[in-house]
């Protein structure tokens, strides 16, 4: 999956940091982001390739002792450019290479988009300062404190008379199969976002809510929480045509995916298929 990156370790505590000439820096514009390949394999600049600007820079996290920064332009209306570089959508992080460095995009990108949407306070509008002891904004002001964002999220494998239920998005580029899923509301434990969610998208009740594993999934801002489960009663399928565009139930003989070596999704699914479910 896209986190699985070792032997490379990523170290995600916070450090208050200044980069110095060889740290990578990460340069995002909305949902694009600047990089160059070299042998096929994504880069990004380093400081010393930014001499010409004068910018902010937030400290983000390390790979193994290799340091990542975020940088800002000091005026909101400069776009930096770099010889050998272009902006590139992130939908590159679910394909590039080495994994490690497209891990490291798009984690800096959920954290862009974090110090992005909070530069002002919620409360009183003055701007937002970064803490110097933890990932935290703090209000000069009021004093509001915002931590980083992360949604939860489930994936349910709903499993029935050895088939797996999959679905696939109404209105979205991607046409493979996938499993149910949606974000957890306020309010609700994550068992009961699984119950909901399946009873939404396809009208099924469910059982033996089981956990399996977790996914950072910074596409969507998320921490995803894998289930399966089993159906309880009824097989037959309402379609919430909103979400979904088709969904039915599968034997392993007739799942045809490959390991995307990405996403939590396709994890849950093959191992289905290889009869590998605990
Ligand atoms: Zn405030």
């Amino acid at each position: 999956m896209i986190q699985d990156i070792f032997p490379k370790i990523y170290h995600n505590e916070y450090r208050d940091e200044k980069p110095t000439s060889s740290d990578f820096i990460l340069i995002f514009s909305k949902d694009t982001v600047l990089v160059r390949f070299q042998d096929n394999k994504l880069r990004y600049p380093t400081l010393a390739e930014l001499s010409n600007y004068s910018c902010t820079y937030h400290y983000l996290f390390s790979i193994d002792d290799y340091k990542y920064f975020l940088a800002y332009p000091e005026h909101a209306d400069v776009t930096i450019e770099l010889d050998g570089y272009h902006y590139e959508s992130v939908r590159i992080f679910r394909t590039a290479d080495s994994r490690h460095t497209a891990f490291a995009g798009i984690t800096g990108h959920h954290l862009f988009n974090w110090y992005q949407n909070n530069q002002f306070c919620g409360c009183c509008s003055s701007k937002m300062v970064p803490d110097h002891k933890e990932r935290m904004l703090r209000c000069p002001n009021c004093h509001n404190m915002i931590y980083p964002r992360i949604s939860p999220a489930v994936i349910v494998g709903v499993l029935h008379d050895g088939k797996i239920l999959m679905s696939k998005y109404a209105g979205r580029a991607t046409t493979n199969y996938a499993l149910i899923a949606g974000f957890t509301e306020i309010g609700e434990t994550a068992e009961q976002t699984v119950s909901r969610e399946v009873m939404e998208e396809v009208g099924l009740k469910v059982k033996n809510i089981r956990y399996y594993k977790s996914q950072p999934w910074a596409f969507s801002g998320s921490l995803l929480l894998g289930f399966f489960c089993e159906l309880d009663g009824s097989d037959e399928i309402t379609l919430d045509t909103n979400e979904l565009a088709q969904a039915g139930w599968f034997s392993p003989e007739e799942i045809d995916l490959e390991d995307d070596h990405l996403s939590l999704t396709r994890e849950m699914i093959l191992k289905f298929k290889r009869g590998d479910i605990l």
